[in-house]
């Protein structure tokens, strides 16, 4: 189970009627959420609780949340140059080049913030910090956050300049300019930032506050929070009897006028509820739901496949061979073939058809199905690839040169997002795909050198690769070197001996 780390975030504002705030695109090499519109913000540093903040009225403030308010406004200094602070006159400082000079040594020489502040004789003042609420990193990523929120106004005489790195750039516009360019999928948007940014369409500046409170109180529920990873797709991150490091497998609703439920996995009662809650609230809000579509058979995705099939009366799709698999477990209504698509009908930025696109992609388990959107090349990958671990192929079923076949597929289709089974949302797919053929390159290259004239059985060669794991991990630790041992059969870079033992074969001489 991960750690959740403190984060502040801060919703800069310019105008009023409506204001525009500075969205910022975080880099894509960033773990989190990289590629992705968010506000500026960040991670906590031990240097913030150090930092004095002054009360209205004078005198230190003592307030619970001071540390997360000098993280926001370090972060936002250090991100878009932007200061937050006041002089002995109680102004806020002009943009100037000493600003820059020392925004500058920030970055690249770690002068601590405070220093920055002690130089141009400045103070962080608790009233230029409204807290607008705190919204934690849903479980489906390992590396989570518990974010506090602050709305801020731009001081008069303040520019903000994003300079390439954590950050690429940043732009000021209204919220219902954000969201109307994420739904033509000219950009990703964070789920957080989606969610803050619908509720605050049209809203005057001296307007935010109360049309915030919905959203942070939504999230803070026992519910399902609404995660938009991108227009009209929502992941329902459910907690499943997975393998470890993953706990959670991904459902997700996709579609405008047609709406499909993908993979909705879990098997406890608990977690059932949840689910059933949050298709209840759609179905009261007129969306529809028009089918449940299984990726395969492995429990932790068709969990809750039959008891949602039954309460809605939808049908279930999938593949012939996930049919088979499930036989007396769940019906299967519509089974879907390599190139067929699910009509969601129109997007949601107009009436262009939208589609998904089945790809049968054997490997991981036979019948294996993902799905492309073409419109806004969003793939849905399923068991493909995790972001947060590697994926079992376990022999017979698991085929590891089918499964980088099938790979080599999705890599083709130039996806811009990529949505897994397990693991956050990706703005880079093929960086996500590469790194997977590589560690399987990596996993086959030291098998290769374990492998010597001496035959070896399946569980000596695994306790030498793979220290230190749990029984059960390494039964599934076995089943992978198995498949990386028939790929190099068939290649004619290994060999069995009558007695299951593994040895490298003899170079032709
Ligand atoms: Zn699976």
């Amino acid at each position: 189970v991960g750690l959740i780390a403190r984060a502040a975030s801060i919703l800069l504002f310019r105008g009023s009627a409506p204001p525009e705030y500075l969205v910022v695109r975080r880099a894509e090499h960033l773990r989190f959420l990289g590629g992705f519109h968010a506000f500026p913000g960040g991670k906590l540093a031990p240097e913030d609780a150090r930092m004095p903040i002054r009360q209205a009225g004078g005198g230190h403030s003592e307030g619970g949340d001071n540390e997360s308010i000098a993280a926001a406004a370090r972060e936002l200094f250090e991100e878009t140059g932007v200061l937050l602070a006041r002089g002995e006159d109680g102004d806020n400082p002009p943009a100037s080049a000493k600003l820059e000079y020392l925004r500058r040594k920030v970055l690249v020489e770690n002068l601590p913030f405070s220093e920055v502040l002690a130089r141009l004789g400045l103070t962080i003042h608790r009233e230029d910090f409204q807290s607008i609420g705190a919204l934690v990193t849903p479980p489906f990523v390992p590396h989570r956050f518990d974010t506090k929120f602050f709305l801020a106004r731009l001081p008069e005489a303040q520019v903000a300049q994003i300079w390439p790195g954590e950050l690429v750039e940043g732009r000021w516009s209204t919220a219902a300019e954000v969201l109307s360019s994420w739904r033509a999928g000219e950009c990703l948007v964070s789920p957080p930032t989606v969610a803050i940014l619908e509720a605050l369409k049209g809203v005057a500046s001296e307007e935010i506050l109360p049309h915030l409170e919905r959203v942070f109180g939504l999230h803070a529920g026992q519910s399902l929070p609404p995660i938009y990873v991108a227009p009209q797709v929502r992941l329902l991150p459910l907690f499943t009897d997975t393998l470890p490091p993953t706990t959670h497998t991904n459902a997700y609703l996709v579609g405008n006028e047609h709406v499909y439920l993908f993979d909705p996995g879990t098997a406890l009662p608990k977690e059932q509820a949840s689910l059933l809650e949050a298709l209840d609230t759609h179905l009261a809000s007129r969306r529809p739901l028009t089918g449940i579509v299984l990726t395969h058979h492995h429990p932790d995705h068709i969990g809750a496949a039959a008891l949602c099939a039954e309460r809605y009366r939808i049908p279930v799709y999938g593949h012939a061979f996930t049919q088979k698999k499930l036989a007396g477990k769940v019906n299967f209504d519509n089974l879907l073939k390599d190139g067929d698509r699910l009509d969601l009908g129109t997007t949601p930025a107009g009436p262009t058809p939208w589609f998904l696109e089945a790809i049968v992609t054997p490997g991981h388990a036979d019948g294996h199905l993902a799905f492309f959107d073409p419109h806004y090349r969003l793939l849905l990958a399923g068991d493909m690839v995790s972001t947060i671990s590697s994926v079992v192929i376990a022999p017979p079923e698991g085929d590891l040169q089918v499964y980088l076949d099938s790979l080599a597929r999705l890599r083709a289709l130039n996806s811009k997002l990529l949505l897994p089974s397990h693991g956050g949302p990706s703005a880079t797919p093929e960086r996500v795909i590469d790194d997977c053929v590589a560690h399987r390159k990596q996993r086959e290259n030291q098998l290769l050198a374990a492998l010597d004239a001496t035959p070896r059985t399946i569980s000596e060669l695994a306790q030498e690769l793979y220290k230190g794991l749990t029984p059960k991990m390494m039964r599934f630790a076995e089943l992978q070197l198995l498949a990386g041992l028939y790929k190099l059969r068939r290649e004619g870079r290994a060999v069995a001996t009558p007695e299951n033992q593994w040895k490298m074969a003899e170079q032709p001489a």
